[in-house]
């Protein structure tokens, strides 16, 4: 049995000021056969590095292909993207004659001349591998499930979690439905139900955990082998961008058709009731110092680099400075610039620095003050999961006094993932009252369980939490909350 398997995965904000090119993707995941590490998946690679793990024990032969992975960002170059493709698909061709293909994507990356990236991938990859050849996808929730993509695999899984922590878990879900297709043990069907939504979906809060674990209860009996939420992702103008839900059943598409039915329904009936409460930057800083102890987490959504924002918006660092709030740290802000200066300046040295608001008009106005640099680390990492994620050179600066705000910066630009992105460069997350994280909920897989109490706030920075603001022109309509009547239904 011969399985081949690669990765090409990044998450586009259609919006962004940054463009992608090949270069994010070298910075971040860039490996080719014989390259892959024996260590932990990184990013989207889980299903190549599954399958590594269980070929002998299940006794086919991997086909190792290439993975690039890159930090969400703007559109990808055309090139790049092609450069890429070409080089799995030719992969893909000399692996011939191919029982199987893993493939890990994130779902949402558009580059220019291409909305469905993934749609382009699997529609070519099926046409080379022959239509006997049991295609399998991971995707990441916050991903457009289109129908060419749908149409162009047999298995297609989504994680389950934001915190996405089961992606390995997932990867193993998919590798094992490839395998018992192989084997003749099940035939897969798959029915994908169009919400006609857009929403997001932490599943940290108890309605969205209680439809997870219902969603997951029904697998593995009954005939289902597999049930997704696929979340959406907002920050993308292309015309399949909606929540869906996707299942997959044993050979009875009347099955599978009546679950994603039901389950769509369920999920529709659920809008606006899945995102936390936000607070405003003002009172959001104020709630948190009114907190008699610490840590208290401030998440900062809007300017998360895990959707592909700059990551250097200062309206809360500046809020912060602004009532002296004591034993603060924020992090992180991506300013490869400030970080150069920090090194030239030394540890200790205090000089005046400009920090932010660079890349855009949503990274608002940067920040002049007279900081200490207080610590320096080179090649720095965070960890999400089983996966490290790389912070790059990394400096921690202080303005004010002995508890002043603390502010991590760091040159690859990611969003706040673990511990160590305050660790790394001397800070104790456990001994400050106030953590500032930029990320929308991922940050709860580590400071979740750290946290006395997790403030959202909605700054202005470019992930506006109210869709209404983002000025689509792609996405099919109507649907909410764009508009109030939509007409949901079964779509595959
Ligand atoms: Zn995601």
């Amino acid at each position: 049995m011969r399985i081949f398997s690669a990765t090409i995965a990044t998450e586009t904000n259609t919006f962004s000021p940054l463009p992608t090119s090949i270069e994010a993707f070298r910075e971040s995941v860039f490996l080719r056969p014989g390259e892959h590490p024996d260590d932990a998946p990184r990013m989207c690679t889980a299903p190549l590095f599954v399958a590594r793990k269980r070929a002998a024990r299940d006794g086919f032969t991997l086909i190792e292909g290439s993975c690039f992975a890159a930090s969400p960002a703007g559109k990808v170059n055309q090139a790049d993207y092609e450069f890429m493709r070409d080089e799995v698909l030719t992969q893909l061709r000399a692996a011939l004659p191919l029982d199987g293909v893993l493939f890990g994507l994130h779902g949402a990356m558009v580059a220019h001349g291409y909305d469905d990236v993934e749609g382009d991938l699997l529609e070519r990859a099926r046409a080379i591998a022959g239509a006997k050849c049991v295609i399998g996808v991971e995707h990441d929730p916050h991903c457009h499930m289109t129908l060419k993509r749908i149409s162009n695999c047999d298995i297609m899984i989504c994680y389950k979690e934001f915190p996405h922590t089961d992606v390995a878990d997932r990867a193993e879900e998919v590798l094992d439905l490839v395998l018992r297709t192989l084997r003749g043990e099940i035939r897969p069907v798959m029915s994908l139900y169009d919400c006609r939504q857009i929403g997001s979906y932490p599943t940290t809060l108890p309605l969205m955990r209680g439809f997870v674990d219902r969603m997951t209860a029904l697998e593995g009996k009954d005939g289902i082998l597999s049930v997704s939420a696929v979340h959406c992702f907002p920050y993308a103008d292309v015309p399949e961008m909606t929540s869906r839900i996707l299942v997959v059943a044993d050979r009875d598409k009347a099955k599978a058709d009546a679950l994603a039915k039901r389950l769509g329904e369920e999920f529709v009936s659920m809008r606006g009731k899945t995102m936390p409460q936000f607070l405003s930057v003002v009172d959001g800083v104020k709630a948190a110092m009114d907190e008699p102890a610490g840590p208290v987490v401030i998440a900062d959504p809007a300017d998360n680099a895990g959707g592909g924002s700059p990551t250097d918006n200062t309206t809360i660092l500046r809020q912060l400075i602004a009532v002296k709030a004591e034993g603060a740290a924020i992090g992180p802000i991506w300013d490869p610039i400030a970080v150069r200066l920090c090194f030239d300046a030394g540890v200790g040295a205090r000089f005046p620095l400009r920090i932010g608001g660079k890349i855009g008009p949503a990274s608002g106005q940067p920040l002049d003050a007279l900081v200490e640099v207080t610590a320096l680390a080179r090649d720095c990492w965070e960890s999400f999961g089983p996966t490290q994620v790389p912070l790059g050179n990394c400096a921690a600066v202080k303005i004010g006094g002995a508890e002043g705000v603390e502010v991590v910066l760091i040159t690859k630009r990611t969003q706040a993932l673990g511990l160590e992105l305050f660790s790394n460069v001397g800070i104790d997350p456990l001994k400050r009252k106030i953590l500032v994280v930029k990320s929308t909920n991922h940050f709860m897989a580590a400071f979740g369980p750290i946290a006395k109490r997790v403030i959202y706030v909605e700054s202005d920075g470019p992930l506006a939490r109210d869709y209404r603001k983002m000025v689509y022109t792609k996405v099919k309509r109507p649907i909410w909350p764009l508009d109030q009547e939509t007409q949901p239904g079964l779509i595959f």
